[in-house]
């Protein structure tokens, strides 16, 4: 393809699909690019057992359309994978966006050009376009972090990445699997993988606090309740923290001024409840060590009466800050542990050494399988920028530009980078939200600023080395109030070796939606229009 548009889109998840409705609305000329053959991003490609969102389904859909929100029909109190796909794919059935989208192509570079002020993009499949702006809808969680162990070409089995899961399944059944990882991906796939095959090990190196997700069929009578009402209830969800759990009961008090007594019932109705708003009972457990103990403590007494072997709970038991990693929620993930066919081995003190012909090595101890699973993660939220060639002004590109960690105002654009907008950027609240509130919000701000420009007879917008500096100081020093920063989490790129340490995401999403409409309100501060 050669094709000069308005925007050129990288990603066909949520981002990118709403990006063409956007882009359609003020009549511009748009062309997406998918890697996957076919919408839905993170969705599409995760795949493995059990996978489902932690946001309540009535939360984590599209809100811009009303008839769609009020059509569509949720089964569960939290979607599994599967539904959470066909709801994508209903969208783009329903607005027709698949005539604007190229699938099975990955993009290779984008680069600007001063002299006529337009990206031009490439892709492994020869395609050529030229855009006014790129918007970069690549996700948050899309760049499969596969840790290089030695040997792990030797592995004769079969191999499999929770983020890349086969479309045909994976059959487990009378094989032995060996599966690295208890982050959010493992917890939900090891009970269903434990369930399913002959043999489960277990390569932990930090134990999570994972909370019950109750998960269940949705209540009908509340779904009403919500759709009575729905755009109430997105403006309700807005106006917290993380744009969800407007229905949350918020503790509004320290947990340190309650009664041990008042605290364990408390904490005991939440575990009971499930779900994320276990750790909202009260507030301050994300600022203070003292509270933190406490709620942590909690956990770790119900690990320690679910799990029956005492040496597999000490394990299990997870001692970092509750929180500051992303809390997982499960389904009978502990209780897995007291299966026969379930072994967990601490590879903390003891890192795996490599991988062999049949399975792996830690403490010189070879653990075989037939099967390897790694549920290892993301290089979260800049992998997949920086594996494509961005070059900006001066021919600089993007990982030369954050040699240092990401750099951006708002997380939405970076100086050097004129008219250039990525979605939910490092910078953006994004991950520590509902992902569809971020992503509606991002999508709208950038097509009102395309607009203004087109308007106002504008071609140029930027960001300045100042305003992200200045932006990347704020996030940290919001971050710095609270315990998040207290741990190796993806969130600072800790999972990554050789990553820069930066924390990410921007904590507080109404503060930051005022921020956004403020900048445009004061003419577009911080940015450079030209
Ligand atoms: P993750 O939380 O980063 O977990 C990766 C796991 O792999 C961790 O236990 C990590 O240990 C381990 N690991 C990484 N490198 C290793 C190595 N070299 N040796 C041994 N262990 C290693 O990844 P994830 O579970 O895929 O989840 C990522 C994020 O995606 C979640 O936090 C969440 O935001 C999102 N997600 C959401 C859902 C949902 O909504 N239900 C489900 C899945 C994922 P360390 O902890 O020591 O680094």
């Amino acid at each position: 393809m050669e094709r000069s548009v308005d925007i050129a889109v990288v990603g066909a998840g949520f981002a990118g699909m709403y990006t063409v409705v956007k882009a359609r609305e003020m009549n511009m000329t748009v062309q997406v690019f998918e890697a996957g053959t076919d919408v839905g991003g993170t969705w599409y490609w995760n795949r493995y057992p059990g996978a489902r969102c932690d946001i309540e389904s009535v939360e984590y859909s599209y809100s811009f359309d009303n008839t769609l929100q009020q059509e569509w029909e949720w089964t569960e109190r939290y979607a599994p994978q599967p539904e959470i796909l066909k709801y994508a794919q209903h969208v783009a059935d329903r607005f027709d966006l698949r005539t604007d989208i190229q699938f099975s192509t990955r993009v290779m570079s984008a680069h600007f050009s001063e002299d006529n002020n337009t990206w031009t993009i490439t892709t492994d499949k020869d395609d050529v376009v030229t855009a006014r702006f790129v918007v970069f809808a690549t996700g948050c969680l899309s760049s499969a972090n596969r840790p290089h162990f030695p040997g792990a070409e030797s592995f004769t089995g079969e191999v499999y990445h929770t983020g890349e899961w086969p479309h045909d399944g994976v059959d487990f059944s009378g094989k032995s699997v060996g599966l690295i990882g208890t982050g959010s991906s493992a917890i939900q796939s090891i009970p269903i993988i434990a369930q399913g095959s002959a043999y489960l090990t277990v390569f932990q190196r930090t134990a999570s606090f994972s909370i019950p997700a109750r998960n269940e069929s949705i209540d009908r009578d509340y779904v009403a309740k919500v759709k009575s009402a729905y755009p109430e209830f997105r403006d309700a969800n807005r106006r917290q923290t993380g744009a969800f759990g407007s229905n949350i009961r918020r503790g509004e008090t320290s947990a340190l001024e309650s009664t041990d007594e008042e605290r364990w019932a408390e904490f005991e109705r939440r575990w009971d409840e499930g779900g994320f708003g276990f750790l909202s009972s009260y507030n301050d457990f994300l600022l203070h060590t003292d509270a933190n103990d406490l709620v942590a403590e909690f956990v770790r007494q119900k690990i320690r009466s679910i799990v029956k072997d005492p040496a597999t709970a000490d394990l299990l038991m997870p001692t970092q800050v509750i929180g500051c990693k992303r809390l997982c929620l499960d389904t009978g993930y502990y209780e897995t542990f007291n299966r026969d066919n379930v072994t967990l081995v601490a590879v903390d003190n003891h890192p795996i050494e490599r991988i062999t012909e049949h399975g792996l090595v830690v403490d010189g101890v070879e653990h075989t399988f037939d099967v390897l699973v790694y549920a290892t993660g993301f290089d979260a939220m800049t992998g997949s920028l920086l594996k494509i060639d961005i070059r900006g002004r001066n021919n600089q590109s993007l990982a030369d530009a954050w040699h240092g960690g990401p750099v951006t105002y708002l997380g939405l654009n970076t100086a050097g980078f004129p008219n250039m907008f990525m979605v939910s950027g490092p910078g953006s609240p994004s991950v520590l939200t509902n992902m569809i509130m971020s992503i509606e919000q991002h999508v709208e701000w950038i097509a009102n600023c395309i607009a203004h420009m087109s308007h106002n007879n504008l071609s140029v917008i930027e960001t300045t080395e100042q305003s992200q500096s200045e932006w990347v100081a704020f996030v940290n020093a919001v971050a710095d109030k609270t315990l998040y920063p207290s741990c190796n989490s993806w969130y600072l790129g800790a999972n990554v070796p050789g990553k820069p340490r930066v924390f990410m995401p921007l904590i507080g999403f109404p503060t930051y939606v005022d921020k956004c409409n403020d900048v445009v309100r004061n003419g577009y501060e911080g940015f450079v229009l030209a």
